[in-house]
């Protein structure tokens, strides 16, 4: 699978998943910007990829929309284009619901969602023009399983499949696709900071939280990588029909089967 100098755009990509689907369409011959809070945390990982012909870093907090169509234009002025959106930054936040504070809820749906409202605006101001154009947004297995003490987000995830079938519908007639990655358990630092979270949450020990609770209903009682979600993301990023549109791909080591 080629990207042939075509242009993504990745939220969050300064660390953990964003980070490694960067890199693989890097070394699949696209151009990225990664987009991420701090512009010079962005700029370091982009200079982990390559010169400014191939990465460059931008400071976006996806929840502000001048910040988002900021980072999308840098994005078309450094490489004369976009031609794909990952929607990927997000964060975790677990609490039983009785004890969710309401701003920790607003905070969760805004990162997540307007996110991926606002980055899809702004780039379909460029895809709709050029006829062409894809969308990965980064779902969950809870974007279809619900867990407890994560009632933010599995809202959120549940949230992004409806935008991403949406985005499918209505971009179709302009030659855009939109599709929902959906990963397992990967070690990532936000998982890594569940883990003592949940243990603490439940009364359990860490390894009984990874064992009985991330990993139990895996076929191999594996983490899904990192690489795992990278190759998804680049088969479905230059997959070259509508006959993928509209689709959810789980990438879970059998944890959720559909
Ligand atoms: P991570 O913590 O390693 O990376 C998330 C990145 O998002 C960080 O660099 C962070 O700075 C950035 N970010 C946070 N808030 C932001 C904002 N408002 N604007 C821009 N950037 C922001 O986490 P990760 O595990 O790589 O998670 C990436 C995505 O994958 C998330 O949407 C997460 O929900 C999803 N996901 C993760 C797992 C997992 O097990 N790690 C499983 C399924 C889905």
């Amino acid at each position: 699978m080629k990207l042939d100098g075509k242009v993504a755009l990745v939220t969050g990509a300064a660390s953990g998943i964003g980070h490694g689907i960067a890199k693989r369409f890097v070394e699949a011959g696209g151009r990225v910007t990664i987009a991420d809070l701090k512009a010079d945390v962005s700029a370091q990982a982009a200079r982990e990829l390559g010169d400014k012909k191939t990465a460059i870093g931008v400071g976006m907090d996806v929840s502000k929309e001048d910040e988002v169509n900021a980072g999308v234009e840098q994005t078309v002025k450094a490489f004369g284009r976009i031609d794909i959106l990952v929607s990927n930054a997000g964060i975790q936040i677990v609490h039983p619901i009785e004890d969710f504070p309401f701003a920790e809820w607003k905070k969760m749906l805004a990162i997540h969602l307007d996110g991926a409202f606002l980055t899809t605006k702004a780039c379909v101001k460029h895809f709709y023009p050029q006829k062409s154009g894809v969308f990965l947004y980064m779902g969950s297995v809870h974007s279809h399983e619900a867990s407890p003490l994560k009632a933010a987000y599995v809202t959120a995830k549940h949230g992004l499949l409806g935008l991403s079938r949406v985005m499918a519908k209505e971009g179709a007639a302009h030659g855009v696709r939109a599709n929902l990655i959906c990963p397992g358990f990967v070690k990532t630092p936000l998982v890594e900071k569940q883990i003592p979270e949940q243990a603490k949450e439940l009364g359990i020990s860490e390894e009984r939280v990874v064992k009985e609770i991330m990993l139990a209903e895996t076929v191999d009682k594996e983490f899904t990588t990192v690489d795992d979600v990278a190759d998804v993301a680049l088969f479905l990023a230059a997959f070259k029909t509508n006959a993928l549109t509209g689709q959810s791909l789980i990438v879970s080591h059998g944890w959720f089967m559909e």
